[in-house]
């Protein structure tokens, strides 16, 4: 049991990049904060400066309160597991998961209780006799998380653990990690650039930009109130559409003068607001053109042109397959459903 205090934390590498300029993180014990943002955004970077496998420029690391800058990563009491599974391929799943702790001195018997308690959590009991080639890519991903959990550590730290595996694997583990977090109540921070799997295991999600964190809290707070265009963007499937105010205004034929706050330059509106069906008076309404129609099982994907909007608007509906490509629309929006951005700062007002 542990938590995570992330101070000041600067990190500037050998030849002069900054990484990271300045961040603050508070990871309470037992919490599972997931981290996560586009490629080359710092989260890799931050995971090993917590492991201690990269030195901190600036700021301090806290465990419990206690300052681990300098404590080497054997030293810190957490497991890692990352991508590649990094399983010993000449050992059994038996040795694989008792090596860390052979190492450790841990005695005999202690040994062989923590590994019989991790396989049979991890249900992989019937593979301790395999090799690593003897399994598939989600039981040897199962195996790499034993070898993190026969530990015990204070902390768990995970490096895109999934993202080797087929989406419908990815899907299933996802579901174990979380379920087996939970059990375990090990505080966690885990390293994704996949939102979906970001919104589904976090406690506490962490959208990264640029080595900055640009908003940070439960991942339903980040969809509803996204503090920025970045986060609207990024958090979301398929992304919220960001619109200028002066085309949204024509297209709506100039109703959002009277209407919104004057702050506003960007109008970000989810797929799934844009209704084909006229809910209130009150509604905007768009006359468009669906230039393409996605049916994507149990609803559809409309990519709408508008007369005076650049771009091409998404609409997420139940599914329909009464439209085809080429049909002329209507689209209603709901006034509250509108999200408002200040166009010079990407910040979003209110
Ligand atoms: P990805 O999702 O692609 O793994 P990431 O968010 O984990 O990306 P990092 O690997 O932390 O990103 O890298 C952050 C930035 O630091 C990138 O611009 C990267 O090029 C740079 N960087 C990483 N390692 C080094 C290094 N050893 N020396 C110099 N720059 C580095």
């Amino acid at each position: 049991m542990a938590d995570l205090e992330l101070r000041g934390i600067q990190k500037v590498y050998g030849g002069g990049f900054t990484a990271i300029p300045q961040l603050d993180l508070d990871i309470a014990d037992g919490e599972l904060v997931v981290l996560v943002g586009p490629s080359g955004c710092g989260k890799s970077t931050l995971l090993r400066m917590i492991a201690g496998l990269e030195s901190i420029t600036a700021g301090e690391i806290r465990i419990d309160g206690a300052v681990v800058n300098t404590v080497e990563p054997a030293e810190r009491d957490i497991a890692m597991v990352f991508q590649n599974y990094a399983l010993y391929p000449h050992m059994s799943v038996r040795q694989n998961l008792e090596y860390g702790l052979k190492n450790r001195k841990t005695p005999r018997d202690e040994i062989a209780r923590r590994v019989d308690e991790a396989a049979r959590i991890l249900e992989i009991e019937p593979l301790l006799d395999r090799k690593p080639r003897q399994l598939s890519g989600g039981q040897r991903q199962r195996v790499a998380m034993g070898r993190a959990i026969v530990r015990h550590p204070k902390v768990f730290l995970f490096d895109e653990p999934l993202s080797n595996l087929d989406a419908k694997l990815r899907g299933q583990m996802r579901v174990e990690i979380r379920r087996l977090q939970r059990r375990l109540g090990t505080t966690s921070v885990y390293v994704t650039h996949d939102q979906l799997e970001a919104m589904t295991l976090a406690d506490k999600l962490v959208v990264m930009n640029k080595g900055q964190i640009e908003q940070v809290g439960k991942p339903m707070e980040l969809y509803s109130r996204p503090a920025s265009t970045f986060v609207a963007n990024f958090i979301g499937s398929p992304p919220m559409n960001l619109i200028p105010r002066a085309e949204l205004d024509k297209a709506v034929g100039g109703r959002l003068e009277a209407i919104l706050d004057k702050r506003a330059g960007i109008v970000g509106i989810r797929p799934d607001s844009l209704l084909l069906e006229r809910r209130a008076e009150s509604d905007l309404v768009l006359d468009g053109v669906a230039e393409l129609v996605e049916p994507v099982g149990g609803e559809c994907h409309f990519y709408v042109s508008i007369e005076g909007v650049q771009q091409t608007l998404t609409a997420v509906t139940p599914m329909r397959d009464d439209l085809q490509d080429g049909t002329a629309m209507k689209l209603y929006l709901p006034l509250d459903h509108l999200h408002l951005f200040d166009a010079q700062t990407s910040l979003r007002i209110d």
